[in-house]
C-alpha cells in the first residue's frame, strides 16, 4: 500500500500575516498546539505517518507487504511535477498499490456531524475539475450609440443560463452511500427520511440543494469565476471572455459538461473552449468491500472508539486521482478530529494542530500500519 502526502502549502495572504497569533511559518509550540501554515493540509499528516514508521522501525518492526511513502511537493499546484511523477515512476518499476491512502477526508466532531456524533468519513472519491472559457465578440464604437447587443451582456445571459438550469443532481454514488451508512445515527426525523431514500428521494435532494456545501456534494457544480472584456468604461468592447469552473461528480464527465454548457447557453456567439491549464475526469469510486477500506476503518474503531464510520466524497481534488492508474482503490483520509473552529482555518489564519490530534494520528498509522502490513 501507499501512504500520500503533499509537502507544499498555500501562501499566507498578503495582508493577514499580523492576524496569526504566532508567526504563520514559526512552527510555534503553544497553548497546546503546533502553529504554523500546512499543519492541517498537510503537514500534520506527513509527520505523523513518518513518525509512525520510525517508531516502528526502532522496536525492529518488520512488515510482510512492502509499504510505500510517496510525499509531493506541489499538490496545491496541481501535482504535475510530484504525484504525477512519482506515480508514473513507479509505473514504470511496475508497482501496484493495493490501495492507497491520501488527504481528503478526517473524523468530523459531533458539532460537524450530522448524525451529532463523532463520525470518521472515509473519502472513495473526489470530484474532477474543469475550467471552461466562454469567449464572445462584440461591435466596437463609442458607449454613447452602444449596439442592442453587447459583448458583456451576451456572456451575463450566459451566465445566468448556466446558474438557472444546474447540471442535475444525485443520490447516486458515494454521497448516497454517506447516507445510507449515517441514516441509522440520525435523528428520528432524518433517520426515517434517509432509511427511505427509493421514496424520500426528491424531498432529500431538496434539502440538500440549500447548503453549498451539501449541494456540491449531489452534483456537478459551476463557478463562474472570472469575466473579462473592455479596456475604457466609454468604449465598446469588440472581445469578452468568461471563466467557469466545474467539480464535476463521479458519474458525469469533461464531455457531458461540455455539451450540457452549450445546451444551455444555446448561443452562435459564444465560443466554448476548454482550458488546459487542468482537467481532470473523477477518478472512479473506491470500494468499500476491500481489505483496505476494511483495515482503514478497523482502525478508525480501534484509536477512535467513540466513531462510527461511513465512505465519503471529496468535493475538491487530491493528489490520489495521480495514483488510479497504479492502486486498486484510492481511500482519503487524515485521523484528525475536526471541529467547525476548524474548517477556516485550512488554507486560512491561525492554522494549528492540537498536540493531543497529532499524537493521536501517530497512534492512528502505527495502528493501521500494525493491521494491514504486519506479522503481529
Ligand atoms: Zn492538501
Amino acid at each position: 500500500m501507499g501512504f500520500l502526502a503533499h509537502s507544499d502549502v498555500v501562501p499566507v495572504e498578503p495582508g493577514t500575516e499580523k492576524d496569526w497569533a504566532f508567526d504563520a511559518f514559526s512552527g510555534k509550540i503553544a497553548e497546546g498546539f503546533v502553529w504554523d501554515r500546512g499543519t492541517l493540509d498537510m503537514k500534520g499528516t506527513l509527520m505523523a505517518v513518518m513518525e509512525a514508521v520510525e517508531t516502528l522501525l526502532n522496536k525492529g518492526f518488520s512488515p510482510e507487504r512492502t509499504l510505500y511513502l510517496a510525499f509531493g511537493h506541489d499538490e496545491e499546484i496541481g501535482g504535475q511535477n510530484g504525484a504525477a511523477q512519482i506515480a508514473a515512476h513507479l509505473e514504470n518499476q511496475n508497482v501496484r498499490f493495493s490501495y492507497t491512502l491520501d488527504e481528503g477526508m478526517v473524523v468530523l466532531d459531533p458539532d460537524l456531524s450530522p448524525t451529532r456524533k463523532l463520525l470518521g468519513v472515509i473519502g472513495v472519491a473526489e470530484k474532477g475539475y474543469l475550467t471552461l472559457k466562454l469567449k464572445t465578440r462584440g461591435q466596437g464604437g463609442h458607449s454613447s450609440s452602444p449596439p442592442l447587443r453587447t459583448a458583456i451582456g451576451t456572456l451575463c445571459k450566459a451566465a445566468t443560463r448556466l446558474e438557472n438550469k444546474q447540471m442535475p443532481a444525485t443520490l447516486a454514488g458515494p454521497t448516497g452511500s454517506f447516507f445510507r451508512y449515517i441514516g441509522p445515527d440520525m435523528p428520528f426525523g432524518k433517520k426515517l427520511l434517509f432509511a427511505n431514500q427509493w421514496i424520500f428521494k426528491p424531498l432529500i435532494l431538496l434539502t440538500l440543494k440549500k447548503s453549498n456545501t451539501t449541494n456540491a456534494m449531489i452534483r456537478t457544480t459551476l463557478a463562474p469565476t472570472m469575466i473579462q472584456g473592455g479596456v475604457k468604461e466609454n468604449i465598446m468592447p469588440t472581445r469578452a471572455h468568461l471563466l467557469v469552473n466545474f467539480r464535476i461528480l463521479p458519474g458525469d464527465s469533461v464531455k457531458k459538461v461540455v455539451e450540457h454548457v452549450k445546451k444551455v447557453i444555446h448561443d452562435d456567439a459564444i465560443e466554448v473552449e476548454i482550458s488546459q491549464n487542468i482537467i481532470s475526469e473523477p477518478p472512479p469510486i473506491s470500494s468499500t468491500d476491500s481489505k483496505g477500506f476494511f483495515n482503514i476503518r478497523k482502525t478508525i474503531a480501534q484509536v477512535f472508539p467513540d466513531a462510527s464510520v461511513s465512505p465519503g466524497l471529496v468535493i475538491a481534488m487530491t493528489d490520489s486521482r495521480h495514483y488510479t492508474n497504479i492502486s486498486d482503490n484510492c481511500y482519503r483520509f487524515a485521523p484528525f478530529v475536526f471541529s467547525p473552529k476548524d474548517i477556516p482555518r485550512i488554507h486560512g489564519t491561525n492554522e494549528r494542530v492540537s498536540i493531543e490530534g497529532y499524537t493521536r494520528a501517530i497512534q492512528y498509522y502505527i495502528q493501521l500500519i500494525k493491521n494491514c502490513a504486519g506479522k503481529e
